[in-house]
């Protein structure tokens, strides 16, 4: 009898300093919150033209336009540490990798870069968001700056389940698979309508306006990059209301190449259905995304 009694509590004095180790790691360390930056090169500030701005090591001034992404990326790397980001990993997305330097990245993110890095690697279900700096719109898109889908020489379209989608759809949809929320784009006015259309409370940094496909009106840099703070700020603080994207199974991948495409892969399981037109068909997105 005495002995269960004392037992008893020493269970009670357990359970209690158990609870006391909970509360105070808990207290120490808060939850992660990881976030995954697509970053690209044809909506940074300032930048219309491809051959003399976006060509790595070939366009004249391809040395300031790397200067701008940088800039801009560091922006938004301190507005999300402002605004309660643990972790920022930053993909270089554009022109396969070669844009950014561990230089000049902000100290506190991480770079995740080179030619070998597929683009199904580059979100997973560790992160807690994703944002995309310097984004462009879709190929064929109104005054869009730059546009194009993946590739503006062999790409016309690009459809998932009948939605017609860019870079911005096919990456929301993939970090939705992982259970991801896309929350804030910094790219050109056509690029913000084109994310709004899929994440309707997405915070977006509108750096630039399109006229046409190369000449509209920028902020300047300073400019850009202290909205860019600002917007990945308030994004982060509002993380709870977001909802990753998710795309209904099973899922059909429709592409359309222009006359200079390579066409898609029978072996892969693509059918042809027109002229220049495959479709993909398989059991959830990553089964399709994967041969995009
Ligand atoms: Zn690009």
């Amino acid at each position: 009898m005495r002995s269960n009694s004392v037992n008893c509590w020493l269970r009670v004095v357990a359970a209690i300093a158990a609870l006391g180790l909970a509360v105070s790691a808990s207290a120490q360390s808060p939850k992660p919150v990881k976030v995954i930056m697509i970053t690209d090169m044809e909506g940074v500030d300032g930048i219309w033209d491809s051959e003399q701005q976006c060509m790595p090591n070939k366009s004249p001034r391809w040395e300031e336009s790397r200067k701008l992404l940088t800039g801009e990326i560091n922006a938004a790397v301190d507005g999300l540490l402002e605004g309660g980001a643990t972790e920022v990993v930053v993909w270089d997305g554009h022109a396969s990798g070669a844009n950014l330097s561990t230089l000049d990245i902000h100290p506190k993110a991480k770079l995740l870069s080179g030619p070998g890095v597929p683009s199904s690697a580059i979100v997973d279900s560790s992160y807690s968001a994703e944002i995309f700096i310097g984004q462009h719109a879709m190929a064929g898109a109104d005054k869009a700056v730059l546009a194009h889908s993946e590739s503006s020489e062999g790409i016309q379209n690009y459809w998932v389940n009948g939605l017609r989608v860019g870079e911005i759809g096919l990456e929301v949809m993939h970090a939705g698979a992982f259970g991801v929320p896309d929350i804030m784009l910094a790219g050109d006015t056509a690029a913000c309508l084109e994310i709004k259309a899929l994440v309707p409370n997405a915070e977006c940094a509108e750096v630039k306006s399109g006229v046409s496909r190369t000449g509209g009106y920028s902020l300047s840099h300073p400019a850009a990059c202290a909205l860019i703070r600002e917007k990945a700020a308030l994004a982060i603080r509002h993380l709870s209301e977001y909802k990753p994207y998710k795309v209904s199974s099973p899922v059909e991948l429709k592409i359309e190449y222009t006359t200079r495409g390579v066409p898609a892969r029978p072996d892969v399981g693509f059918e042809q259905v027109g002229d220049r037109t495959w479709v993909l068909r398989g059991k959830d997105y990553m089964e399709v995304y994967r041969h995009i």
